[in-house]
């Protein structure tokens, strides 16, 4: 490892952590990553990998690794849960666009699995772990980091840059005053993974379909070994009372009903809020992915938009640290804060609209919509260009 200040210090090895990171040594710049736990998160978190993030991910060797590991899809639906399909997108339409043209089906803990190996084996990357972050700070040449070890001691790192990748919680946010205004979805999102076939139970079922319904809707998720199926949950209800084997049992059977009971092999419930970070960048310390903006997975664009954020950051941050001014920094905000705002947190909570209409006629006017979509091709190749994350990437260009 070079000088310890002419390295880029990275808080948190979340995949936009470790993108950040894989990203920084593939272009020669030293980094450290610090992570607050013993190991990387194992627990079935995002799940789908849009086409220019395997692209991107391509540029580091690991897309075709992931693609052996996950599931290929090259269709997804909106479905509504009493008439069935409503609107069939079809991602092959990107043939030509992109070199994954399909949304990938694999659990995030692949991917982090995979960055990590190629973090480890890198010369100029470094992975510490039990170390967590609990003050940075900065003057006009470095940055400085205080974390605590697991074993209550205490330890400074200082680097030349700091990217704040620590989640939803960020101390990196919070250290530099970025507001992180916005609001909270009302209900609970409750996520139960099942090896129950629904492919087999309902008819011409995509691998990925958000299925509208007045009283409840749903989204089905498979990857290669499992369903997930995500469902909107009163908040008044305890955890304890959500996560009951007799309540999940009732939900999965509402869904499909089985003459066998439900086999739930992982369960999670969580808030759902929709923020962004009043600013990404201060000086010399910057924020990407969950620390810089949150919103429902209804879509799969907060991991994707991490990882977006975290190619687009090193990519300036690469030129700054080969002599370009700071302030080249600027751009990186200006670009992918408007992203968050304009397109994920739009589509997201637009999805969302779309699942949970109750008024009958707008319900209508909903699926009216999406099956006019698909029934034009030029309007079906922009909707999934946009869905698929791609539009964003190109229109950034205009962003000075
Ligand atoms: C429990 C859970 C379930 C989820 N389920 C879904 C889902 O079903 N679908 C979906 O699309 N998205 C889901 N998400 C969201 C998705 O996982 C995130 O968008 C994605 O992980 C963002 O990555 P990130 O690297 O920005 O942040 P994170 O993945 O949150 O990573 C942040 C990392 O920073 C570390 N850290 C935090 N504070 C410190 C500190 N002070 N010092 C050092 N390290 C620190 C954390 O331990 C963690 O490893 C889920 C998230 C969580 C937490």
């Amino acid at each position: 490892m070079p000088d310890e200040r002419d390295v880029v210090l990275v808080i948190g090895a979340g995949p936009v952590g470790l993108v950040a990171t894989a990203s920084l040594i593939s272009h020669g710049i030293p980094a450290k990553l610090i992570e607050a736990t013993e190991d990387l998160a194992q627990d079935l978190r995002a799940s789908t990998f849009h086409p220019p993030t395997l692209d991107f991910l391509n540029k580091l060797g690991i897309a075709k690794k992931l693609v052996e590991q996950g599931l290929i899809c090259r269709t997804w639906q909106f479905r509504d849960r009493k008439n069935g399909t409503i609107a069939t997108f079809d991602v092959s339409l990107l043939e030509g666009e992109t070199d994954f043209p399909f949304r990938l089906q694999c659990e995030q803990w692949k991917l982090t699995a995979a960055l990590r190996d190629y973090i480890e084996k890198h010369p100029d990357g470094e992975l510490i772990t039990n170390t967590k972050a609990e003050m940075v700070g900065q003057n006009d040449k470095s940055v400085w980091v205080s974390a605590k070890k697991v074993d209550g001691s205490v330890k400074k790192f200082k680097g030349r840059f700091l990217i704040g990748t620590d989640g939803a919680r960020s101390i990196v946010r919070k250290s530099i005053g970025a507001k992180f205004d916005g609001m909270t979805i009302p209900e609970i999102f409750l996520v139960l993974s099942t090896n129950f076939h629904y492919e087999k139970a309902i008819s011409d079922l995509a691998n990925i379909a958000y299925i509208s319904d007045p009283n409840e809707w749903l989204v089905l998720l498979r990857t290669l070994s499992l369903w997930r199926v995500l469902l909107p949950t009163n908040p008044d209800h305890t955890e304890d009372f959500i996560m009951a084997p007799e309540n999940v049992e009732k939900r999965l059977q509402a869904v499909v009903p089985s003459s066998a009971p439900y086999e739930v092999v992982h369960k999670t419930a969580y808030k759902v809020h929709e923020r962004v970070a009043s600013k990404y960048v201060e000086g010399r310390i910057f924020l990407a992915g969950d620390a810089a903006h949150i919103n429902n997975p209804l879509g799969g664009m907060g991991m994707n938009g991490g990882i977006h954020d975290a190619v687009n950051l090193v990519e300036k941050l690469t030129k700054v640290w080969h002599g370009a001014p700071l302030e080249t920094m600027g751009r990186y905000e200006r670009q992918r804060r408007k992203v968050a705002i304009e397109t994920v947190q739009t589509q997201a909570l637009k999805n969302r609209a779309i699942l949970n209409a109750k008024d009958a006629t707008q319900r209508l006017a909903y699926h009216s919509e999406l099956r006019e979509i698909v029934s034009d091709r030029k309007k079906h190749k922009e909707y999934v260009m946009k869905s698929a994350m791609i539009t964003s990437l190109r229109e950034l260009e205009k962003v000075d």
